[in-house]
């Protein structure tokens, strides 16, 4: 890959995405896959700015081990210089960078049960400190190829050939394939701002899906509900990226409120298994019916996980003509696939997506239509043909996609 490249794919991480302030702490999270990317990525946010950067190295291999052979009272446990770790994260602030590179089944044959009490064990302990530190810094996910990654997108490669097509898939997924990707980046979120803007004002109360595959589906929204996109902004105005790439506009929609069929464009994978050729029918909010060529039983588990895995938490809206979508790749890994297209998820909406949502209760927001769930899985539904059209409180209909790309 060209170094030349992959250093401004490394600015990019430090400017647009976590956006390091003088003098700042950053940690930064990533494998052994990529070392010297790493490398780059560190200068980079040194010559941006950062007074410190720490480097927390994992292996998914020994982090496997770990798993299998921990007692799951050990796993659960958070030690005490943990704690003093998260007291020392509220207090200074630092910005986190985390750069995954994982193999898509690196953890297959995990005892998932186990894994899940561990980390609800942890999370009791910890989630004080991250409640505490919530929109107060700044953090993005991004991508590196890892080789068993690569093997997995693109199997009839030769290894290093697969990681070489990977890291070409990545950067021109995540708009770091041009002289200059940090102004790439300026540009793209003027226009997702631009569009979010447009879609607020705009007051809808349902959006209506059409295509030729036979999607006819309505869907209700929040009065209060708010799109969002692109870049975010902390308490204190720093603006940064948490996910590169990111094309999305999305909002929380009204539980309780979609009537219709969708059919599914692109294969879903669930607990390491892919769901495919697959639809979904909606009565009164609620998912009635579901079908699928492939896995149709792990479907059915996935909507009976509790009361609102039946029920929508999210609709995007992504122009069937983005780099993802163009690139025909399934990456296995949601970072990108959710990008790809238009997609609805079954189960939690977004707390933070209805206007005033800073001074309500978890109850107040979820009683406005957000939906909530123990589960949030996104499922592909843009396609060529897609017509997307929005209702107003008054009736008019605004047309919001056409043939698959936004319509203004
Ligand atoms: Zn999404």
């Amino acid at each position: 890959m060209n170094k030349l490249q992959l250093k401004r794919y490394a600015k990019l991480l430090a400017k647009a995405g976590v956006n390091v302030q003088r003098g700042q702490w950053v940690i930064v999270s990533a494998g052994l896959d990529q070392p010297e990317f790493v490398e780059w990525v560190v200068e980079e946010l040194y010559r941006a700015g950062a007074g410190k950067v720490t480097v927390e190295w994992s292996h998914q291999p020994v982090t496997k081990l770990k798993y299998k052979y921990e007692k799951e009272e050990v796993l659960a446990n958070v030690m005490k210089w943990e704690i003093e770790r998260m007291e020392a994260y509220t207090k200074e602030l630092p910005a986190m960078l985390h750069i995954i590179s994982e193999d898509p089944d690196g953890l297959a044959g995990v005892d998932q049960e186990k894994l899940t009490h561990a980390r609800i064990g942890r999370m009791k302990v910890l989630k004080p400190y991250n409640d505490e530190m919530e929109n107060k810094y700044q953090w993005c996910i991004a991508a590196v190829p890892g080789k068993a990654w690569a093997k997995k997108v693109f199997p009839e490669m030769q290894v290093g050939r697969a990681v070489e097509a990977l890291w070409d898939a990545i950067l021109k997924a995540s708009r770091a394939d041009g002289p200059d990707p940090v102004r790439e980046w300026a540009r793209h979120n003027d226009e997702i701002g631009g569009r979010c803007d447009y879609l607020n004002r705009l007051g809808l109360v349902a959006l209506e899906y059409k295509a030729g595959n036979g999607t006819d589906f309505r869907v209700g929204l929040i009065p209060d509900g708010i799109f969002a996109g692109g870049g975010e902004t902390t308490l204190k105005g720093r603006y940064f990226n948490p996910n590169i790439p990111t094309e999305e506009i999305f909002t929380s929609p009204k539980a309780g409120d979609a009537e219709g069929i969708v059919y599914a464009t692109k294969p879903l994978s669930y607990q390491g298994e892919l769901i495919e050729d697959f639809s979904v029918r909606f009565e009164g909010g609620k998912v009635v019916e579901v079908r699928a060529k492939k896995n149709q039983h792990l479907l059915e588990k996935m909507i009976s996980m509790d009361e609102g895995a039946c029920m929508l938490g999210e609709c995007a809206l992504i122009a069937d003509d983005s780099p993802i979508n163009n690139a025909g790749i399934l990456f296995y890994n949601t970072l990108f696939d959710e990008n790809a297209s238009c997609h609805l998820a079954l189960g939690r909406g977004f707390t933070n997506l209805v206007k005033g949502f800073e001074s309500m209760t978890q109850e107040e927001i979820h009683a406005k239509g957000v939906n909530d769930s123990m589960i949030h899985v996104d499922f592909m539904i843009g396609c060529k043909d897609m017509e997307i059209t929005g209702v107003t409180a008054r009736g008019e209909r605004v047309a919001i996609f056409k043939n698959g790309n936004w319509a203004f």
